[in-house]
């Protein structure tokens, strides 16, 4: 007779912990902020999508079972969108902890417990993010319900340092989904991103980096950027957009992975963001970045009026503005430099005065025209705030808006700004070359400022190398974005 063996219990294997990631829009680009946490968490073993919304819809089925949903909020337009999903989240996820992180997220702490979200992180996340997905595996379903279920205990901003992992990109859209390189010559091409550093060294006052990372930035190691532009190229990009708040706060570091990139794929060509005053400062490093394959450098000029400028803290003038337009015209670089074109103190000769300059240094065909419409944001936590009596220039806190909203002492100022965000807006759409929209804005100008317009004579610049979607923060999101979940 055979002994009788007692059958083993069937181990049935633990469903697998689900983590989805969101990312509401990130410019155009394929969203590094879910690449990098992607890559932490699957180390660790847990089961991670990820969405994009700028070009896919939430799926019901799987955030019905997913135990964690981290949204990314890197920017204002993100955040606009973010708020307007979560609801909607929450609801298709009612087993999932809801989390919130990126740069706005801080910022926004109170309103986005209001709306559920039981974890807001800010700064280096990636850790914080592994330990919360551990916690809510270990704790069990019961209490992994969002809301006050479980208590946050990591930092609400890490600033730690952390190893890099090379960004896992294998959940999200083609790379050939996203914004293109657009040339000159209307050719496109396939554009990566990545990230050498994160954080910023300077204070400037209106930037939402600085109340998160408070002049402190994190280099990524080189071996990890170029893993990760490797990737991308494999996916077909012969461009890459740096998207560090500013390649030269190690300058170094920035030449280091400019030589690294050219001398892997001499093919690839990259932009980066720098600074005016870094572009001075280390302006013997700009011949080598040309011949390295940079086309162009996008530059936060802000204002063209030096009280303005101070007021930001911007540490450079307005001079100093065509000194680095000529340093990188020397170079071969072009300079794609942005604005915040309103302001409570700009006037409307000052505006004139902006438009004036941009026609004497003949580079209208390089600044997006959005850039010409942009009005100071003010979130919280804005080191503006700090400014005395800067506060009382400003309303109540909007929720809506995610902002102290403020209006001008001259009301033709805001009715200017009005008028000339829907132009761009309306004309953009039309697909108008930038120099003729450029002169419908000097017309209205100089019209709100009941000044004859001069006749735009004269060479006003050359289209310039840019990307297809163009590079702003604090734009408001269209209705489509609005409804894009
Ligand atoms: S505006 Fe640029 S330089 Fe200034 S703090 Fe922000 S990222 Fe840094």
């Amino acid at each position: 007779m055979l002994p009788l063996i007692a059958p083993l219990p069937t181990l049935e294997a633990a469903p697998p912990f689900k983590i989805v990631l969101i990312n509401p829009y990130e410019l155009g680009r394929q969203p590094f902020a879910l690449a990098e946490p992607a890559a932490w968490l699957k180390r660790e073993g847990f089961a991670v999508s990820c969405v994009d919304l700028s070009l896919e819809k939430l799926d019901p089925e799987m955030l019905g079972s997913a135990g964690l949903v981290a949204v990314y909020v890197g920017m204002h337009t993100a955040t606009r969108i973010a708020v307007q999903a979560l609801p909607h989240i929450s609801r298709l996820a009612p087993k999932a902890h809801l989390c919130v992180y990126g740069l706005y997220a801080p910022m926004n702490e109170t309103l986005l417990r209001a709306l559920g979200v039981g974890s807001v992180l800010g700064g280096e996340v990636e850790l914080a993010l592994v330990t919360l997905a551990k916690r809510l595996l270990a704790n069990g379903t019961a209490t992994t319900r969002r809301g006050t279920a479980m208590a946050q205990t990591e930092p609400v901003i890490s600033l730690g340092k952390i190893p890099f992992e090379v960004p896992d990109r294998s959940g999200l859209p083609a790379l050939s989904r996203y914004a293109h390189l657009v040339l000159p010559d209307g050719t496109t091409r396939v554009a990566g991103f990545a990230e050498g550093s994160r954080g910023c060294k300077h204070l400037c006052r209106h930037c939402p980096v600085v109340p998160v990372y408070r002049g402190i930035f994190r280099i990524v190691p080189a071996g990890v950027v170029m893993e990760d532009i490797r990737q991308q190229v494999r996916e077909g990009a012969t461009h890459i957009s740096f998207g560090d708040p500013d390649f030269f706060n190690g300058p170094t570091h920035g030449l280091r992975l400019a030589r690294a990139l050219h001398d892997t794929f001499p093919e690839v060509t990259f932009d980066a963001t720098i600074k005016i005053q870094h572009l001075i400062d280390h302006a013997e490093l700009l011949p080598e970045l040309r011949r390295s394959g940079c086309l162009f450098i996008t530059s936060a000029v802000e204002s063209v009026d030096d009280d303005i400028l101070r007021l930001f803290a911007k540490n450079h003038t307005s001079r100093d503005f065509d000194r680095a337009v000529a340093l990188t015209r020397e170079a071969g670089i072009a300079l794609a430099p942005t604005f915040v074109a309103f302001t409570p103190w700009t006037t409307l000769e000052g505006y004139i005065a902006l438009l004036e300059r941009l026609v004497e240094l003949q580079i209208v065909e390089s600044v997006p025209l959005v850039q010409l419409t942009i009005r100071l944001l003010v979130p919280e936590g804005s080191y503006l705030l700090q400014l005395p009596g800067f506060r009382e220039k400003l309303m109540a806190f909007d929720a809506r808006l995610l902002g102290y909203p403020w209006s001008h002492p001259d009301p033709r100022v805001d009715r200017l700004q009005l008028d000339l965000q829907a132009l761009v807006a309306r004309c953009e759409q039309q697909g108008l070359p930038r120099r003729e929209v450029f002169a419908a804005v000097w017309r209205m100008a100089h019209e709100a400022a009941q000044r004859p317009a001069p006749m735009l004579a004269g060479n006003l610049g050359s289209p310039i190398p840019r990307l297809s979607e163009p590079w702003y923060c604090c734009a408001e999101p269209t209705d489509q974005q609005l409804q894009s979940f």
